[in-house]
């Protein structure tokens, strides 16, 4: 019976050192500190709480609000998407986030009708009759509309359900590069050639791409059919029906991913990140103005032995200097893009569209001229899902429209909100994918923005970073950067 308690004592004492020594030596939790509770910096936090249970701590610096571009804005006592709206149902680790946190989706978030206005007049739109709007498709794009369709399932998403396999079995890729090429070699070809370029080389019509392509890439990135093949045919999954949102606003999905995760969250502006201690671990300084100071005398700093950056590196945006490393950090991507989001309360101008009423006016539109003012211009649901007793309509720019412009679309308003986003990358139509590392034990999950800016690439980037900096802190490094071949995951090679 003794023996047994000595036994069973030593057991646990075994047990004890093996959860929390690490291939450092300490026996201390490793710090973590996250720059960013966006989508990114949430899901993170969550990953790493799941790789280390107990035995991590972890920071995760803000300096406005947790959520990021994902933010509703009230009309009327009613909520909306302002920022991050839409999500595929292919989209597994939103679904799951869902799921754990008690949310709700909402799969049909979008109202009724398409249509494509070239800036004079609706080109096309769907009805609300399917065999009707198929009729309307096949004369207008033949065979197009049901091919990409075919396309999207067949080149994006199946290949992306081998990556929820392969992220499920634990791999890790240093580059956004390993990683894409991980999932199909064809993704980093997508991203040498304009999405122009590439539907054409597939065999769709001049006049789809014109008009279906271009209208899709200027409503979900305010640009054009040259941004690259990658994020353009990413973003083309949203012809897949499906599409949905979560009922209350999707910023709840961050919101509570950082509760979950028992992150602390600390309120400030991360000015700098520097190495204090170029040793093996390395440790890093994060220099912040607590709250919404802007006085350097308030300026505090804290040490960790792991940090994360979940904000995109353009200036304008986080601001952030690295100081003392041996190498630059670059800013990472190099430019953004602006889109104005302005929420309408009031009745559209059906005149404009050159339609004679509400009833036959599309819910959506988009628009394929570039010397139209407007993306798009879309009915909105309130996040409740609830009909709000005024319509209200948002209404996407590259610049900030002026009263007139509005007008035009809709003539009288009752309420009138407008929303400046740095939005997503400005995307080149031929890319070089960045890094997810910037330093032993520093990271940048939204180097995968580079590829195709979305919720769900967040989270695809945190699980990856999150990974990388356990298998480090952990010394598991035959689980980083493996070569996984197309027919099976479990066959590999180190890189
Ligand atoms: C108008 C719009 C529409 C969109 N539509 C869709 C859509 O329909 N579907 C979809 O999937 N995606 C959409 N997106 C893209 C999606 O919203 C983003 O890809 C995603 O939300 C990015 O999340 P993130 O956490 O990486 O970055 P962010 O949400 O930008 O989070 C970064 C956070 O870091 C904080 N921060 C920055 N610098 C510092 C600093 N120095 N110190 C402290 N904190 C700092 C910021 O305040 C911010 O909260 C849309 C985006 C916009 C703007």
């Amino acid at each position: 019976m003794r023996t047994l308690t000595v036994f069973a004592q030593l057991c646990i004492i075994l047990c004890l050192s093996i959860s929390t020594s690490h291939v450092n030596g300490s026996d201390e939790k490793p710090r973590v500190g996250i720059v960013g509770a966006g989508i990114s910096g949430a899901s993170a936090a969550y990953f790493l709480r799941e790789l280390f249970g107990d035995d991590v701590e972890i920071d995760i610096f803000e300096k406005q609000h947790v959520g990021g571009r994902l933010a509703p804005i009230t009309i009327s006592g009613h909520n909306y998407n302002a920022g991050g709206t839409i999500i595929h149902p292919a989209n597994l680790y939103m679904i799951n986030f869902t799921d754990i946190l008690g949310l709700t989706r909402d799969t049909n978030p979008e109202p009724g009708r398409l249509g494509i206005f070239d800036g004079e007049e609706i080109v096309f739109s769907t009805s609300d009759y399917s065999a009707l709007t198929i009729a309307k498709l096949m004369w207008r794009y033949g065979m197009d509309a049901y091919n990409i369709k075919t396309w999207v399932q067949e080149k994006i998403l199946k290949p992306l359900t081998r990556l929820y396999e392969f992220q499920k079995e634990g791999h890790a890729f240093s580059t956004v590069e390993d990683l894409l090429n991980a999932i199909d070699p064809s993704f980093v070809e997508f991203s040498k050639k304009s999405v122009k370029d590439l539907f054409k080389g597939e065999g769709f019509s001049d006049r789809f791409i014109d008009e279906f392509v271009t209208g899709a890439m200027r409503i979900n990135y305010g640009q054009t059919s040259s941004i690259h093949g990658l994020v353009g045919a990413v973003s083309m999954a949203g012809v897949e029906p499906g599409l949905w949102n979560v009922v209350g606003g999707n910023h709840q999905v961050p919101q509570g991913l950082v509760k979950k995760s028992g992150a602390k969250i600390v309120r400030g502006k991360v000015t700098a990140v520097s190495l204090t201690s170029e040793g093996s671990p390395p440790v890093y300084q994060i220099d912040y103005l607590p709250g919404r100071s802007t006085n350097e005398d308030d300026m505090n700093s804290k040490e960790y032995d792991i940090v994360i950056i979940a904000t995109p590196l353009y200036n304008d945006m986080s601001d952030i200097k690295f100081e003392d490393f041996q190498t630059s950090i670059k800013q990472v991507p190099e430019d953004f893009h602006l889109t104005v989001a302005s929420f309408i309360e009031g009745e559209p101008n059906t005149t404009y569209f050159g339609v004679d009423s509400v009833d036959s006016l599309p819910n959506a539109f988009f628009t394929t001229n570039e010397s139209t003012f407007f993306n798009s211009f879309t009915k909105q649901k309130p996040v409740s899902g609830e009909t709000a007793e005024k319509t209200v309509y948002r209404v996407f720019s590259n610049k900030v429209p002026n009263v007139n412009e509005l007008k035009q679309l809709v003539p009288e308003w009752s309420d009138i909100r407008v929303v400046n986003w740095m939005a997503y990358p400005e995307y080149p139509s031929s890319v070089q994918l960045p890094s997810f590392t910037l330093h032993e034990q520093m990271y940048h999950i939204n180097a995968i923005e580079l590829a195709a800016s979305a919720m769900e690439m967040s989270a695809i980037g945190a699980k990856n970073v999150a990974l990388l900096a356990y298998y480090r802190y952990t010394g598991q490094y035959d689980k980083i950067d493996e070569i996984l071949t197309k027919s099976d995951g479990a066959q590999k090679s180190e890189l």
